[in-house]
């Protein structure tokens, strides 16, 4: 039967959803944005793992400019000293037409939004209250403008306003005491590193991600400092400390930095409305260690996509069962990821380097660690 459907934010999660309605379904949608513009500048990179691009395919991602994204081989994993401990093969995972990609986020945002940008986007719009009407939900924003619709779809990211309005139990996100920074790479500058790969170099409360952005080899470096408290005046000092390990890093930390603290959600709850659901960030927040959370805003929109496509009576419990199981799989290893990164006895990274050339020898490992993720 054919919905109204409201989609609260476009960020990569609703603008997915939005994407896979207008493209391969005749229900009626409006995508709702509380910024006045899409944040395209905002330049940090992403990977999306096979069963992303899989997903991305559907709505046309295999036309997209190929100079712009990158199909790294692989992860090279360094100790601070840049010393090389082992590495993963990502092409194991690879299929013809879905490959492991990296690509800056303003590249994906640009794809998402270009056949939903005219028509389908409202900006400036928050919700100041909601309703039932006659068995469907009235939303007012605080422009005073109106819609009345079958669906409500939250996408506003993890700090989610949407949830507040629905429901009662609060799941608050948490500070990991971490935070990240960023910047552009022009060159891989003095590094050892293989600039096919993704590179991640593990320190003593940090750890950094390399890795390029599209054909011309620009890359994106991220670094994870744990910290108790996040001001973006201190974030000299925390670089500072990620340099008093090695010096040669100096050079890779002298661009515009950008910074943010990071969040997770401690709890991932069911929606106690039926007509209400959540996808992306606003489901659950991961931690970035696993690099799927883009990955998860875009396999969360595409699960709840298919049940509204097949009518089921009991959608809402069909698309929790099958977004929880996946949200925990993710959440583990992202939590195991961003404790064994971090590690700042030499003792336990000797111990820890040790686990890791061992284990990445072995398939079944590799299978049931990543395999499960990337759904090989
Ligand atoms: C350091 C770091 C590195 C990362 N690296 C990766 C990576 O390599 N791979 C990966 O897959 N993921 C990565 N992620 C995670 C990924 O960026 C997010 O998980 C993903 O962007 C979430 O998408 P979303 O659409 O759910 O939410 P968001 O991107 O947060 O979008 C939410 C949208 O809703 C809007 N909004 C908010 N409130 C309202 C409201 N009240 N009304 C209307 N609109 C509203 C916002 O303006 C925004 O446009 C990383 C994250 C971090 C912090």
């Amino acid at each position: 039967m054919k919905k109204k459907i409201a989609i609260i934010g476009a960020g990569i999660a609703g603008l997915t959803f939005a994407n896979l309605i207008k493209k391969n379904s005749d229900h009626e949608f409006m995508l709702y944005e509380k910024q006045e513009s899409l944040s395209l500048d905002e330049g940090y990179g992403i990977q999306l793992s096979t069963n992303t691009i899989k997903i991305l395919n559907i709505i046309g991602f295999n036309k997209i400019d190929s100079t712009k994204i990158f199909h790294p081989i692989g992860v090279d994993f360094y100790n601070i000293q840049n010393k090389k401990i082992c590495d993963l093969d990502l092409t194991q995972f690879n299929q013809e037409k879905s490959k492991y990609t990296t690509l800056q986020r303003s590249t994906l945002i640009e794809f998402l939004k270009d056949d939903i940008y005219t028509q389908h986007l409202r900006f400036g719009k928050k919700i100041k209250e909601v309703s039932e009407l006659k068995g469907k939900v009235l939303i007012k924003f605080d422009d005073n403008t109106n819609d009345l619709v079958d669906l409500v779809v939250g996408a506003d990211g993890i700090f989610s306003n949407t949830r507040s309005f629905f429901e009662k139990k609060k799941n608050e996100p948490e500070f990991k005491k971490a935070i990240a920074i960023r910047t552009i790479l022009k060159t891989k500058s003095e590094l050892n590193i293989d600039d096919e790969k993704i590179s991640l170099i593990m320190g003593k409360n940090c750890h950094i991600v390399i890795y390029p952005l599209n054909k011309s080899k620009e890359f994106n470096l991220v670094c994870i400092v744990r910290d108790k408290k996040y001001h973006p005046d201190n974030i000299k000092l925390l670089v500072d400390r990620v340099i008093s390990q090695n010096s040669n890093l100096k050079k890779a930390f002298e661009g515009d930095l950008k910074s943010w603290p990071l969040y997770s959600t401690p709890r991932i709850l069911p929606s106690t409305n039926s007509k209400v659901f959540y996808i992306g960030d606003a489901f659950n927040g991961f931690l970035p260690t696993l690099a799927q959370g883009a990955g998860q805003s875009i396999e969360s929109a595409y699960e709840l996509f298919n049940l509204i496509e097949e009518d089921k009576t009991d959608i809402q419990n069909a698309y929790f069962q099958v977004r929880s199981k996946r949200a925990t799989i993710v959440r583990r290893r992202s939590n195991i990821n961003f404790f064994s990164f971090h590690l700042s006895s030499s003792i336990m990274q000797v111990i820890r380097n040790f686990f890791m050339k061992f284990l990445l020898k072995r398939k079944r490992f590799i299978s049931s660690y990543l395999g499960t993720v990337y759904k090989n």
